[in-house]
């Protein structure tokens, strides 16, 4: 399948599953919460024949097992199973203490409001606890005072308000470590850090479907003699012009990394050794183009390499380096393939 450039396509450098991590870990918390503290109300409505209190609480604790072990051993977890399952359960097994208990069975909608965020995304969290607050509202209204319904219902809101933004703030806060913790600062393309994961998925990805994959190995032509000429400053202009060239060009499923000082290595994604070098000299081509110094282009030597069957991705970048070389000694400004 020939190569085409989406001009336009907006670069990503987001990470992967990101936000369900936060959901991961609190769901061995909850499994810990679930067993030590449910239990032994479980036990105990057992013990004076409430059964289907009971047995609800069991099913809760069941299903908050399962999923820590899913976490556990596959780190994934059915957030549908969760959603379509858990909650109802939930809000069934509350609705039967309101109605058994009263006041006391009510106590039990706070924890339940917040674990909601622990363990579902965040939209369905929301809906969750509005079913809830659905639920529980004309319950309370008839079975407990409704001065105290109306109270209940308040307080119960906050603590929903409250534990979004606060699981919000926490999300937003761990996906921007994240993205820094992949990002090289100076040109917000992805450093070194996801180098070796995405090119390992490369090979792999080309071994089991035999979609071609390249390399692109870049280094800036005498980039010392500019940082000397014109200054550090410069230096670095240079080199986020150069990046801006990359995030222009590239699409979606292609990765760019820097991987130091004046050297990228670019990673096309379905991308053959013809379309590759083609992209090769349109990069070189544009790059020289630009304008970034008085009197003199930036000009860029390029190694090309498409993975082979046999080869590992260490291999392979050894061969797109090697040619990157080979487009050094002969001349620099070049693509080799
Ligand atoms: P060649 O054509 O053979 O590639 O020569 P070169 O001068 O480009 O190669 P060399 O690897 O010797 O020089 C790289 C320079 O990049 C040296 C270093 O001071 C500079 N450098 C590394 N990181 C940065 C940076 O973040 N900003 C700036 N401005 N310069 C950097
Ligand atoms: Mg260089
Ligand atoms: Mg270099």
């Amino acid at each position: 399948m020939a190569r085409t450039l989406m001009k336009g396509e907006k670069f990503s450098i987001k990470p992967q599953e990101s936000a369900s991590d936060f959901i991961r870990k609190s769901y061995l918390g909850l499994a810990l919460v679930g067993l030590t503290l449910l239990t032994p109300f479980a036990v105990n409505n057992l013990m004076h024949g409430r059964y289907f209190l009971g047995v609800g609480a069991f099913a809760i604790i069941a299903v908050l097992a399962f999923n820590a072990w899913m976490v556990v051993r596959y780190n994934r977890y059915y957030t549908l199973l969760t959603f379509l399952g858990l909650v109802p359960a939930i809000l069934f097994f509350l609705s039967l203490s309101m109605l058994r208990q009263g006041m006391i069975g009510v106590l039990w909608a706070y924890p339940a409001v917040l674990s909601f965020y622990f363990m579902l995304p965040e939209r369905r969290a929301w809906i969750a606890n509005l079913a809830l607050i659905v639920i529980v509202f004309p319950l309370a209204w008839n079975i407990i005072e409704q001065a105290l319904a109306m109270r209940l219902i308040a307080t119960l809101s906050m603590v929903s308000i409250f534990s979004a933004i606060f699981i919000r703030a926490i999300t937003e806060q761990q996906n921007k470590l994240k993205t820094q913790a992949v990002t090289d600062p100076l040109t917000g393309l992805l450093n070194r850090s996801l180098l070796h994961g995405k090119l390992d998925w490369a090979v792999a990805q080309s071994k089991r479907t035999g979609i071609p994959m390249t390399l692109i190995s870049f280094d800036i032509d005498h980039f010392k003699s500019i940082n000397d000429t014109f200054g550090h400053d410069v230096g670095d202009k240079v080199l986020r012009s150069v990046s801006h060239v990359f995030k222009l060009r590239f699409r979606r499923s292609d990765k760019v990394f820097r991987l130091g000082g004046e050297e990228f290595l670019l990673l096309l994604y379905d991308t053959n050794i013809e379309d590759g070098k083609q992209v090769s000299e349109e990069i070189r081509q544009s790059i020289a183009a630009l304008k970034l110094l008085p009197d003199q282009a930036v000009t860029v030597s390029t190694g090309v390499a498409t993975l082979r069957p046999e080869e590992d991705w260490k291999q392979w970048i050894k061969r797109s380096d090697a040619n990157l070389y080979r487009a050094k000694t002969s001349g620099r400004n070049r693509t080799v393939a």
